[in-house]
């Protein structure tokens, strides 16, 4: 008799959009083939969690027939590119995501063999039967590029192996700040693994950036560490051979050189919530989904809400990259409807959405993900209960803190960029981190290890009640507790090549 395997299927959709058609069927599908619920991933995308085995080719096939996908969600290739989610905030916003969808489209693998193995497709005559770019092996690791569009960090452009930076002048989108190297993952008690923030090397006009972003790719193909995959990653090559021989290589290969960096300014890398309208007139409801799990509760009937809203919604769904959902492109008129079903489903305008509640981010974990060490996405919101409690006693219930906490230092819910982050060691046991900032261009640094939950509360009751009472007009609490040396600033500074 077979172990009863289970799998959990990521979908892509490229910057995160599904029309209320496809909405419907990956409902159906999350409770006829899941476990009744979906995750929205902090990577714009869905994911299954609980499909068994025999569901697993007709989930995948349903996933195809909706004209989504779930070819290169894994393995290692190019990842799905993220970017704002969206388009229709500038006419820049929706020329960036017109450019996600061209590199998206640029890496995908383009033999047949998943249409082959997964959609009972016949081989293509004339379809490579080597990866033009991956070629017989791939890359070393698995690779992700996202976009940001400043003043919003708000895919963390610096967690990608290339984040591109939108570069503006006078209302044109002129090209793309070029970063490489980033990626947050890391293994406890191996030295030679860390989170790391993308470089900012250059910057690239619009219409080469395809070029540019297929070359670096080529690049981590043909030097990336093969040997030792936790030393796999772009971060470890650049690291290996210096930033120089990488720009060096680039150079060569294009037979070009890329400009210096323009300047860019990066506010925040969280979401705005609730309305606001869009350069095409219609508008857009940013919903805040506690650690993107769609599901209904007593009281908090979500999954329930968003069926009877893609039944009537002429717009679409729009995944933001913090786990969030945005239900895009309403008309004014349909706007009510939609407040309505919210409300009475419990999942309009949330009392208890704090400050710090509306900045959290937490990855599967336990009981799902196999490498977890401790609990994340199903402990975070008991934990914001107390810290709450105590942001109340300080007036700071309304303060913007970014809190992250991931079971295992593979660091999906990006925990290293949190201005409070924590990394699971154990059951119940945590590692806290401070002094990220609140945009995303510095990691946190580690404060104490292997706390229990009274520990995390006596530690940071403290330094929540001083940051109430000394903290500077505006100041941040990630630069707090560095100004106040509770943490020492990271040692691997964002770094800006001149
Ligand atoms: Fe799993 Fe670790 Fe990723 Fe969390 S961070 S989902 S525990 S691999």
């Amino acid at each position: 008799l077979e172990p009863l395997y289970q799998f959990m299927v990521r979908v892509r959709a490229a910057g995160g959009i599904t029309t209320p058609e496809q909405w419907l069927v990956l409902d159906e599908l999350s409770d006829k083939n899941g476990n009744g619920t979906m995750k929205l991933t902090t990577r714009q995308s869905f994911q299954f969690h609980g499909i068994l085995k025999r569901s697993l080719k007709p989930t995948i096939k349903a996933v195809n027939e909706t004209l989504l996908t779930t070819i290169a969600t894994c393995g290692d290739v190019n990842r799905n590119v993220m970017c704002s989610p969206n388009p229709y905030q500038s006419p820049i916003h929706e020329e960036v995501y017109e450019m996600a969808g061209h590199l998206s489209e640029a890496f995908l693998p383009k033999t047949t063999a998943y249409h082959e193995i997964w959609l009972d497709k016949e081989k293509v005559a004339g379809s490579p039967d080597v990866e033009p770019l991956y070629h017989k092996h791939y890359l070393p690791r698995k690779f992700k590029i996202a976009i940001a569009i400043p003043p919003n960090n708000d895919i963390d452009v610096f967690a990608n192996d290339i984040g591109l930076i939108a570069i503006k002048e006078n209302n044109e989108l002129k090209g793309f700040n070029v970063c490489v190297g980033g990626g947050l993952g890391s293994t406890f008690g191996d030295k030679t693994t860390y989170p790391r923030l993308a470089d900012v090397i250059g910057f690239v006009k619009k219409d080469k950036i395809i070029e540019v972003a297929e070359t670096i790719i080529a690049i981590q193909r043909d030097f990336g560490n093969r040997e030792d995959r936790k030393n796999a990653r772009f971060k470890y090559t650049i690291d290996t051979r210096g930033l120089d021989w990488l720009v060096n290589e680039l150079h060569t290969r294009l037979g070009w050189e890329i400009e210096s960096p323009r300047s860019f300014k990066f506010d925040t890398n969280g979401d705005k919530y609730g309305w606001v309208k869009g350069i095409n007139g219609k508008w857009f409801y940013t919903l805040f989904v506690e650690h993107g799990r769609i599901k209904d509760e007593e009281g908090y009937q979500l999954k329930k809400a968003l069926r009877e809203i893609a039944k009537i919604l002429k717009g679409d769904f729009r995944l933001t990259g913090n786990q969030n959902l945005i239900i895009a492109n309403v008309e004014g008129k349909d706007k009510k409807s939609i407040e309505a079903i919210l409300v009475d489903s419990g999942v309009f305008n949330n009392p208890k959405l704090t400050g710090l509640r509306k900045n959290s981010m937490a990855c599967v974990a336990l009981n799902t993900c196999g490498l977890a060490f401790a609990e994340a996405e199903r402990y975070l919101p008991s934990l914001i209960d107390k810290l709450d409690e105590i942001m109340r006693k300080n007036g700071l219930e309304e303060d913007e803190i970014n809190i992250r906490m991931t079971g295992c230092p593979n660091n999906c819910a990006r925990s290293s960029l949190g201005e409070i982050g924590f990394v699971g060691r154990a059951i119940g046991r945590y590692n806290l981190y401070m002094g990220a900032s609140h945009n995303g261009d510095r990691l946190n640094t580690l404060y104490k290890e292997m706390l229990s939950e009274d520990a995390i509360l006596q530690e940071l009751e403290p330094i929540i009640a001083s940051y109430a009472k000394e903290r500077k007009k505006e100041e941040h609490f990630g630069d707090f507790v560095i100004r106040k040396k509770i943490v020492e600033a990271t040692d691997r500074p964002l770094k800006v090549l001149s």
